[in-house]
């Protein structure tokens, strides 16, 4: 096949020593076989971003590189967690990709889903989400917070494909539109259907970590889901504002119906209602300003536009 297309998989790694040589191995195998078939040209590559882990991560993605030119590497500066890493990734390989493909280091995406999103690139589509088709060795736990989460998202009007992660083909124009988007504060399954441009899906089986453990601790996770949440939806705004309302429409009938008992005299000591109406307000007005304090602090962030990541080195031929 002439005018063949090329594909670069995008692999953050933090601290993934343990996977590596497995990763590099499965992935090295696919690629060759989509060159043989004649779906990806001979300048593919599979590129590994070094997320500034302290053990050999490094290393080994340099030693790879060093054997086998397939292999290429991008180093960052320091750790910058990991939608920052796949953006770095993104950006260097749009250079010489015509379709990029992000996933995970440690085999929890099914490395076979490629093939089908590779087709899905040439059958016209400039992005193709990997969507969980089942959650069979997720806990109990994982699998009802995270399915909860993207109820959440969806109720709350962010347009976000139920159950994807961040593994996803994009073709080279789909990325150049992301490189627009500069928002630091990253949440990138919501910035990319904002892309644009003709999507589909392809199921795949999750499956468990190969090795090491996970990079994403419960609290790491919150965190990304709270600023998921807050960076597009201002929803909770609007729910403080409601929230608002409602209470002051009801602490003036509480007066109303203070006055009224006054003036009958029969107005008791309310010690009870009103320390509990005084911890109520205080705490709902904590959490008000907890929720705006939030907002304005991504203002914050975005007003000072600090690069998301810098690149130490890239290894790539
Ligand atoms: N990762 C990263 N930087 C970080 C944390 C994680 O590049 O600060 C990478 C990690 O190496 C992996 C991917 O992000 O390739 C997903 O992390 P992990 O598998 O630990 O998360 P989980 O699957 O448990 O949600
Ligand atoms: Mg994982």
């Amino acid at each position: 096949m002439k005018d063949e297309k090329t594909l670069y998989i995008v692999v953050p790694c933090y601290k993934e020593e343990a996977v590596l040589p497995e990763t590099s191995r499965r992935l090295g195998e696919k690629m060759r076989a989509l060159m043989a078939a004649g779906k990806i040209s001979d300048k593919s590559r599979v590129m590994f971003v070094n997320d500034g882990s302290k053990d050999r991560t490094w290393e080994i993605i340099a030693g790879l590189h060093e054997q086998d030119k397939l292999f290429s590497g991008v180093n960052l500066s320091r750790n910058r967690g990991h939608q920052n890493a796949l953006l770095a990734g993104l950006m260097t390989a749009v250079n010489y990709a015509d379709m990029i493909i992000s996933m995970d280091a440690d085999l929890q995406d099914d490395v076979n889903a490629v093939d089908a999103m590779v087709d899905a690139y040439h059958a016209g589509y400039d992005v193709v989400y990997g969507v969980r088709s089942a959650r069979k060795t997720d806990t109990f736990f994982k699998r009802f917070t995270a399915e909860g989460f993207y109820k959440l998202m969806q109720a709350l009007g962010v347009d976000i494909v139920f159950n994807h992660a961040d593994y996803r083909l994009m073709s080279r124009r789909a990325v150049e539109g992301l490189s627009q988007f500069k928002e630091v504060n990253l949440f990138l399954r919501g910035i990319v259907p904002q892309i644009g441009y003709p999507w589909t899906t392809v199921e795949y089986e999750r499956a468990e970590r190969f090795a090491g453990e996970s990079k994403y601790p419960l609290k790491k996770m919150l965190s990304f889901a709270f600023d998921g949440i807050t960076s597009f939806s201002i929803k909770p705004i609007r729910l403080i504002l409601a929230v608002g309302m409602v209470i002051f429409v009801a602490s003036i009938i509480a007066l109303v119906w203070a006055l009224i008992s006054k003036l009958m005299g029969s107005a008791q000591a309310g010690w009870t209602s009103l320390m509990a109406s005084i911890w109520m307000i205080g705490g709902i007005q904590l959490l008000s300003l907890g929720v705006i304090g939030e907002y304005i602090g991504k203002v914050y962030n975005e007003a000072k536009a600090r690069p998301r990541y810098i690149i130490e080195r890239v290894l790539n031929d």
